[in-house]
């Protein structure tokens, strides 16, 4: 790895070090002192199997911490990746739920098992997906084609050519605007061209609005439309076979289907051209336009009064845009295009967008294109995808079982103390920043003091008000699809709702929003190896308590750090902290842009440097906390060897041990805003110098380097 430079930054990185080398416990404590214990490691938490203790600490720490389990682990053939934390618990998670739901299904003791049971049981039947094969989004295909009614001599001297399925409708009925079939596709959840939802005002944190955003690309991001390199001219061309035997399955002749592919990639590659990259949507300033109602509607070449009038919004005034060459971008494509051509990419999209869900021939070939992208060689088992099916449709209904049964009051608890105790350190460390000025330290602990969380689920359930047809589960999936789209354009025009969750309680993750500035830590995520009421302090400080970190430390990353106390996208710092933090931030942003995720592909140092800082960050947070924690603590323990600082690192690095296939890493380093797990604990480690300490790593060691990144 390169050394890293960033003269200015580096006087006050030094500083810490110093700073913090006082603190650190001795490994082993002199009498008059708490008792030392010996145990095992896994009498702590730790799983001495996962590591590789012949490994060096301080040349690849991922390395000795999960040596042994990436070495004994193989990723599902199911899966593209497998990771011993978050695809663990997720493993255990769906078991659980899949057995709710048998039991809802079997035998519904109220309302809400009937509906949840209801949902599963026909997701399951498969004879019955298979017998209806494409019938459930009939409608929908009629829908995009009667946006152009072939002509009627095209079909003339050509008898080898199929019928439809489905005959057009009568070349003398009048075509719909593409407003009002923009506006009914949207409104089930297909989203061609753009998205249109609801979105917190950037600038009035208590206020939703109304948001166009860019969209109506069928492959995982721009690029993919955009790039040469052979990897990427591959998918393309297997995208576009693939887009010709789904409209193919859909009833088109094997011409036409290869004629709409051709079209749908014209059309895909027009709309990445006029597309922000990640790197650019995450830069607030850029993505908020308030063109509001006149500014939008004043566009040509798309009906826009009359959509907003077919979304049931009419009288909404303000609307933000996420990029306005975007929408003059598609106004004028909707304009010029010929209508057989958006007919033809309207139609690949509602396939798109319900493959998964429809008969095996669609699923199949649905999931050749996940193949490509990710590597994963085999479909879940159907119990699997349904389970997830549930999750997406009914969440809050489905968690209500999930969270009786799996999270109780001593991990909310837990975690209610972690975050008091991280916030107290970032409380202490913003008070021995230099490089922060003194308005702009009190701002940011004014933004601590008002930083919010929920634990584990919501407090008042969400309701799902629709008929579910015990028969066809895609017209569920639509069903659902529908009532979620109508429930988030409901917000639009009224005060925020600071309850609301954006992740099903059974999710293993977790989010901090810089628009509500509060942490979310859902139930699923509360759970062993992330949390364990019978591991030790510094084992669940270094995985749950470096998560609270992460997501605390990311109201203060790049990003998150325009957003005030209250949510609100402002200037709180002064220019010359600002300056001071970018030049830090700088250097985070060259270190991990020299990391590699697969030989000859970096990560992106600029789409994952919110991550990566709120990783580094959190690390800081967490292992401070757990020293307060420990600090009049009776006895010590060392655990076959390691002292307790080092469980702590150990600990964290094991819920990162992860393995990906080699598209899969491919992908995300195109897509994800985090690092590539190895990096997420070697990257962040080398800039921490508590670890250095904590292993005796020589300055110089790989992960000691001379020059560190520090910016919280
Ligand atoms: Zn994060």
């Amino acid at each position: 790895m390169r050394a890293l430079a960033a003269p200015l930054s580096f006087g006050l990185s030094l500083f810490l070090v110093a700073a913090c080398g006082p603190d650190r416990l001795p490994p082993i404590p002199e009498s008059p002192g708490p008792v030392v214990k010996d145990v095992s490691l896994a009498d702590v938490g730790l799983d001495a199997s996962a590591m590789n203790r012949d490994a060096d600490p301080c040349v690849d720490f991922y390395e000795f911490a999960c040596g042994g389990w990436v070495k004994s682990t193989e990723i599902p053939g199911d899966k593209p990746r497998w990771v011993r934390s978050f695809s663990e618990i997720h493993q255990r998670n769906e078991r659980d739920l899949e057995r709710i739901l048998e039991e809802a299904q079997r035998n519904p003791q109220n309302p809400v098992q009937d509906k949840i049971g209801t949902f599963y049981g026909a997701c399951m039947n498969e004879q019955a997906r298979n017998a209806a094969g494409a019938k459930p989004i009939q409608p929908l295909l009629d829908l995009v084609a009667s946006y152009a009614p072939p002509p009627p001599s095209e079909d003339d001297g050509k008898p080898e050519k199929k019928t439809a399925k489905k005959a057009p409708p009568a070349p003398e009925a009048p075509t719909p605007p593409l407003s009002q079939i923009l506006g009914e596709l949207h409104r089930q959840g297909i989203a061609p061209f753009f998205h249109f939802t609801s979105t917190q005002d950037f600038r009035d944190a208590t206020q939703v609005i109304a948001e166009v955003d860019q969209g109506g690309l069928g492959l995982p991001d721009r690029d993919y439309y955009l790039e040469d390199d052979e990897k990427m001219v591959e998918i393309r061309a297997f995208y576009l076979d693939h887009v010709a035997k789904m409209l193919a399955l859909a009833g088109e002749s094997e011409a036409a289907a290869k004629e709409g592919a051709a079209i749908v990639m014209k059309i895909e590659t027009e709309l990445a051209r006029i597309s922000k990259s990640r790197v650019e949507r995450r830069d607030p300033e850029g993505i908020y336009n308030r063109l509001d109602r006149e500014g939008l509607t004043e566009r040509k070449g798309f009906d826009w009064p009359d959509y907003l009038k077919r979304r049931g919004l009419s009288d909404v005034m303000a609307i933000n845009v996420t990029s306005v060459p975007f929408v003059d971008g598609f106004s004028d494509m909707a304009s010029k295009l010929p209508t057989h051509e958006v007919a033809i990419y309207m139609k690949w999209h509602v396939l798109n967008a319900t493959a998964s869900e429809l008969s095996d021939a669609f699923v199949e070939q649905d999931f050749q294109l996940a193949k490509k992208l990710f590597g994963q060689d085999e479909l879940e088992a159907r119990w699997k995808r349904c389970v997830a099916a549930t999750d997406s449709a009914l969440g809050e209904l489905l968690a209500q079982a999930y969270v009786a049964e799996r999270f109780g009051p001593e991990s909310k608890q837990a975690v209610i103390e972690m975050v008091s105790e991280i916030g107290k350190a970032m409380r202490k460390r913003l008070g021995g920043l230099e490089w922060m000025d003194t308005k702009t330290r009190e701002r940011a602990r004014d933004k601590l003091d008002q930083m919010d969380y929920l634990i584990g689920y919501p407090d008042e359930w969400r309701t799902y008000e629709f008929e579910l047809d015990a028969d066809s589960h895609a017209t569920n999936v639509l069903r659902a699809s529908a009532w979620e789209q109508a429930r988030d354009l409901h917000k639009i025009g009224k005060p925020v709702d600071r309850g609301e969750w954006f992740m099903t309680p059974p999710t293993v993750n977790a989010y901090y929003s810089p628009l509500r500035n509060h942490m979310v830590f859902p139930a699923g995520i509360l759970q062993p190896p992330f949390y364990d009421p019978k591991a030790s302090v510094p084992v669940n400080m270094g995985a749950m308590g470096m998560v609270v970190g992460h997501e605390l430390t990311h109201g203060f990353d790049d990003k998150g750090s325009q957003f005030d106390a209250k949510g609100n996208l402002s200037g709180w710092w002064d220019d010359m902290t600002r300056k001071a933090f970018e030049v830090k931030t700088k250097c985070v942003e060259e270190q991990y842009g020299n990391f590699e995720a697969l030989p000859g592909v970096k990560l992106n140092g600029k789409l994952t440097l919110g991550e990566n800082i709120a990783d580094a960050g959190g690390v800081k947070l967490a292992f401070h906390a757990y020293r307060a924690m420990r600090e009049n603590a009776p006895e010590v323990t060392i655990a076959e060897g390691l002292d307790e600082d080092q469980q702590f690192f150990v600990s964290l690095g094991q819920i990162w041990c992860a393995k990906y296939r080699e598209e899969f890493a491919r992908a995300r380093a195109k897509t994800d805003t985090h690092s590539q797990p190895n990096w997420r604990v070697n990257g962040s480690l080398m800039n921490t110098p508590d670890f250095a300490a904590a292993f005796n790593c020589a300055e110089g060691t790989p992960m000691n380097p001379k020059n560190r990144c520090e910016v919280w």
